[in-house]
């Protein structure tokens, strides 16, 4: 088994009910099973910000599947949230499920960038992440907790159950 992070957030169609769903959907891959989960985060989008706020939320996963195969799955559960590609970056969607690392392994290749290029940029993800796994060194960047300290928290609000 393999430890992997995903980068889970939404801004349509009832992002904290689409959060919440990811991760169960998440613990329901194959060969995979969801081992924690931060709590949900709002936010305002990055990017175009004629879009409704965002929820962002962090999942630890242990699983069996390569990182080709994993991202596969993910963006299978996008397809099933709704997601249609609009062409327009960081545009508002249901769900957006981004693999942030898998293991120590560095990829990049036409489909998949681990670590995930845009973490030492973001606080929602940083954040969340550093509630489940501050100790987690990212290949390349330092220690989940580190990253996230650098960032400023201040537009995160913590979204109550
Ligand atoms: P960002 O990746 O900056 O957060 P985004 O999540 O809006 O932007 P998407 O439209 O979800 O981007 O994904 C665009 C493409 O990124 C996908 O088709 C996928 O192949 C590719 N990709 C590369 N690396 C990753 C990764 N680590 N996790 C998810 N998708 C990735
Ligand atoms: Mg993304
Ligand atoms: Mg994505």
């Amino acid at each position: 088994m393999s430890r992997a992070f995903v980068g889970i957030g939404s801004n349509l169609e009832g992002p904290g009910t689409q959060v919440r769903a990811a991760i169960e959907a998440l613990d329901g891959i194959a060969r995979t099973r969801c081992v924690a989960a931060s709590r949900r985060y709002r936010n305002p989008p990055m990017g175009p910000a004629d879009q409704p706020d965002y929820v962002n939320a962090v999942a630890a996963l242990e699983t069996d599947l390569d990182p080709h195969a994993l991202l596969a799955r993910l963006q299978g559960l996008e397809a099933a949230a709704g997601r249609v590609r609009s062409g327009r970056r960081w545009g508002p969607r249901p769900l957006d499920l981004d693999l942030l690392v898998y293991a120590d392994h560095q990829i990049n290749d036409s489909v998949l960038t681990v670590p995930h290029p845009g973490i030492a940029r973001r606080a929602f993800v940083l954040v969340p992440w550093a509630e489940i796994a501050p100790e987690w060194w990212v290949t390349g960047l330092g220690r989940v907790s580190e990253l996230a300290a650098a960032l400023d928290p201040d537009e995160l609000t913590v979204e109550e159950d």
